[in-house]
């Protein structure tokens, strides 16, 4: 077996370019010629982990099966693969801070002052070396968060040039920069990029592969130049041009070669290129799928990166079944009784988003309500799942105050509940139910014939659960509890039968939907929306 190769991503000039991506790329590309590969990403911000974080500040929370609250870009990373992350996937400084300062509380230092160089930068290297050396990867690909420039990101970049000094060829740079234009000088401009490249080089790290993020084709003079002036080879300088889909990234940088790149500069065979069969065949099904189908997003994020594995997950099942998806946000917060018609009608199906708190739920309610009552295809996830539930006990069984213990700690009729070993937790920070968990699907159910087995794992981020007491009430009047904890009864996926889709997981099965494997849940939503607008 050969050493692990490690590929150390960073960006420059601008954040939002698509490291992620560009990672999850490479990492696609280098599978395809049979590599065993991880990816993983550090983050400089000081967060324990981005569990605590409100989605304005960092897009959507990622969770990994085994539980741990990650960087949204894991979850590109697992859409482009196929690879299952875990919890040595994603690290931030606050993470690594808190391993050192678990040391030395207890004693572990000897004596030492403990210093950002060695300790940290130590414990940096550590966390970067532990999947290679514990899995024998071929390729650990890791992702560096934030700008080359941050005062943040220094001891992340410090821990990586150590690293590829004690590794040589076994290591290797990519730089992900941005090359404006400018429109009244009608010419690409490559000085931030070659002052990005100075800034790493002022550390001692220089990259071996540049990715030029542009709107406009780089001329060869161009590339030549980048390549001269940053000290690469011309070949190295790689174009990420604006694409229609992300998924076009990989055989974009297939085509201008990075795969071959790579393994060359790391001195391993070349070969033939791959070639992407499933993937060529889905971007081929993209581009043909013309139609739309509207999909109205009920939440109160109105940001993209808020519901990523949403919008994913949907846009996937959109193109095996034919159809581009387009998605309308639904504020949740600005439904009422009275806009409620205007909002839903246009849409061919609706989700009823995850959250936390009380902000925005009585739309979420309402737009319940309103599918249940107008047959709308719906998949309700998490706290959307809960306020089906709840609009369900208010409107059906009855129960006016019917509402979750997260929103209202008096309610007489807590249909959705806390666990008893939730109820002492103080700290906030990675103590929902967290990760993959198994669900047992009834005979004869709706989501039974959906996922074609009996017995499935999703993944986990609430706090709140079904109250069974309510049960019996529920099943009777026609909601039915589908999918339950095969452990501790909890209810994991609630369904109307007698509507066409209409079906709530406590779960989040957006989590689990890949590029080659689309999840059952989206799939068969879509399909059935698509059947009803072929009719
Ligand atoms: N706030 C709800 C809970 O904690 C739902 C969480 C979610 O939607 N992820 O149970």
């Amino acid at each position: 077996m050969s050493k692990t190769k490690y590929i150390f991503v960073t960006g420059g000039v601008a954040s939002s370019l698509g490291k992620g991506i560009v990672s999850a790329s490479v990492g696609k590309l280098l599978q395809a010629r049979g590599y065993n590969i991880t990816i993983q990403k550090f983050d400089p911000y000081i967060n324990i982990d981005p569990g605590t974080l409100n989605p304005y500040e960092h897009g959507e929370c990622y969770v990994t099966d085994d539980g741990k609250e990650t960087d949204l870009d894991l979850g590109h990373y697992e859409r482009f693969t196929g690879i299952k992350t875990t919890q040595y996937n994603s690290y931030t400084t606050g993470r690594i801070y808190q391993s050192v300062i678990d040391k030395e509380r207890r004693g572990d230092y000897l004596g030492k002052t403990i210093q950002v160089i060695p300790h940290i930068t130590d414990e940096i290297k550590r966390c970067m070396l532990y999947l290679g050396k514990r899995d024998h990867y071929d390729f650990v690909i890791t992702e560096i968060g934030g700008t080359v420039g941050d005062i943040e990101g220094q001891p992340f970049l410090e821990a990586i040039r150590q690293l590829k000094w004690e590794m040589g060829n076994d290591a290797l740079f990519i730089h992900l920069t941005y090359v404006p234009y400018l429109k009244a000088a009608g010419e690409l401009k490559t000085k931030p990029t070659q002052h990005s490249v100075k800034e790493l080089q002022s550390i001692g790290i220089q990259p071996d592969i540049l990715i030029l993020r542009t709107e406009h084709p780089l001329s060869d003079s161009l590339r030549r130049k980048v390549a001269l002036f940053c000290n690469v080879s011309p070949e190295a300088v790689v174009q990420n041009m604006d694409l229609a889909s992300i998924y076009d990234v990989p055989p974009c940088m297939q085509e201008q070669h990075l795969d071959s790149i790579i393994l060359q500069k790391v001195g391993l065979p070349v070969g033939k290129t791959p070639e992407l069969g499933p993937w060529r065949s889905f971007l081929d099904m993209r581009r043909n799928a013309k139609e739309e189908l509207n999909i109205g997003l009920v939440g109160k994020y109105d940001l993209q990166d808020a519901y990523k594995s949403i919008l994913e997950s949907l846009s996937q099942a959109g193109t095996y079944n034919g159809f581009k998806i387009k998605t309308h946000f639904i504020n949740s917060e600005k439904l009422t009784p009275e806009n409620i018609a205007a909002e839903i009608t246009p849409m061919d199906g609706i989700i009823i988003c995850p959250g936390f708190g009380q902000r925005g739920i009585d739309g979420k309610i309402l737009a319940a309500q309103y599918c249940r009552e107008h047959d709308v295809p719906t998949l309700g996830i998490c706290l959307g799942m809960q306020m089906m539930v709840i609009e369900f006990a208010k409107n059906v069984l009855g129960l006016k105050d019917a509402n979750s213990l997260e929103m209202d700690t008096q309610t007489r009729d807590n249909v959705i509940d806390i666990m008893e070993n939730q109820k002492q937790i103080t700290n906030m920070g990675g103590t929902m139910r967290l990760g993959g968990y198994e669900c047992v699907l009834k005979e004869g159910s709706h989501a039974r014939k959906i996922y074609g087995c009996d017995t499935i794992r999703e993944r986990h981020r609430h706090r709140y659960e079904f109250n069974n007491a309510y049960m019996r009430q529920f099943e009777e009047k026609g909601m039915k509890c589908v999918g339950i904890n095969p452990e501790n009864e909890l209810v994991e996926i609630v369904e109307i039968p007698n509507l066409t889709w209409y079906i709530g997981t406590q779960f989040h099965p957006e989590y689990s939907s890949t590029v080659l494997k689309p999840h059952p849940l989206f799939m068969d939503l879509i399909k059935t929306i698509a059947a009803i607008r072929k009719k």
